[in-house]
């Protein structure tokens, strides 16, 4: 039986054991990656990306007239206010992931978050998965990454309105959004990656040196780091 072939895994392939048409991974892979983006780099928690992004939010704001900076956050400005309105969780279960994204941008947009802040998340995610010597370093991982830090900022984000039940009015209040699909957050991080990828050929360098300067070495540049799957394999033997 063919077994997956992520270090350390072991199970059949998703093919091997009757459970999909994936060839080369395990189930448990598969979904990974429909989550993360990434067969086997787990999504980043907001404490390690919070300086990248500290860091891209000072350069955009220092470079807004840049042509190309300029260029960008008009996309992004376009991307958030055509996004239609925001709708509740029930009404866009059954939409299309194009669909979906929209009113995910519709959200950010209503939670007040602007063109110059979802550009710094795109650096701040980009210049993280560049420094990281463990980060897995492909399109795939970045765009999802990316969406995945946008959703946190709005996810927080509840509704509340007066319900006259006849005798009072109560307030209701509502979990409004629901997590997005791996594919709407595909579809989400493609669009933002059109507006804003041109960026990162001026921006990188200059974010992680910054980024450096200011916040110190990223831990897998300090002597004695292990990549992750180097790690895991260590828990396994022990
Ligand atoms: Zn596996």
């Amino acid at each position: 039986m063919k077994a997956c072939t992520i270090p350390g895994c072991g199970r059949p392939t998703a093919k091997a054991a009757g459970t999909g048409f994936a060839e080369h991974h395990c189930r448990y892979h598969v979904q990974f990656k429909a989550r993360h983006g990434s067969h086997w780099c787990p999504t980043y928690r907001a404490a390690e990306l919070k300086p990248y992004v500290t860091v891209a939010r000072d350069w955009v704001r220092n470079h807004r007239q840049h042509p190309t900076v300029a260029m960008a956050l008009a996309w992004l400005d376009g991307l958030l206010a055509n996004a239609g309105r925001a709708e509740m969780a029930q009404n866009i279960k059954r939409k299309p992931a194009a669909e979906r994204a929209k009113v995910a941008f519709a959200r950010l947009r209503e939670a007040g978050i602007e063109a110059e802040r979802v550009l710094a998340i795109y650096l701040g995610v980009s210049a993280l998965i560049e420094d990281d010597r463990g980060s897995h370093r492909v399109r795939e991982f970045r765009i999802v990454q990316v969406a995945k830090a946008l959703h946190r900022l709005a996810s927080g984000t509840h509704k509340s309105w007066e319900f006259d039940t006849g005798r009072g009015v109560v307030p209701v209040r509502m979990d409004v959004y629901p997590k997005s699909s791996g594919l709407v957050l595909r579809v989400m991080g493609e669009a933002i990656e059109e507006c804003a990828g041109n960026v990162s050929g001026i921006a990188l360098e200059p974010i992680l040196a910054a980024k450096q300067e200011r916040y110190g070495l990223h831990a897998s540049h300090l002597p004695g780091w292990e990549p992750l799957w180097k790690r895991q394999t260590k828990g396994l033997e022990a």
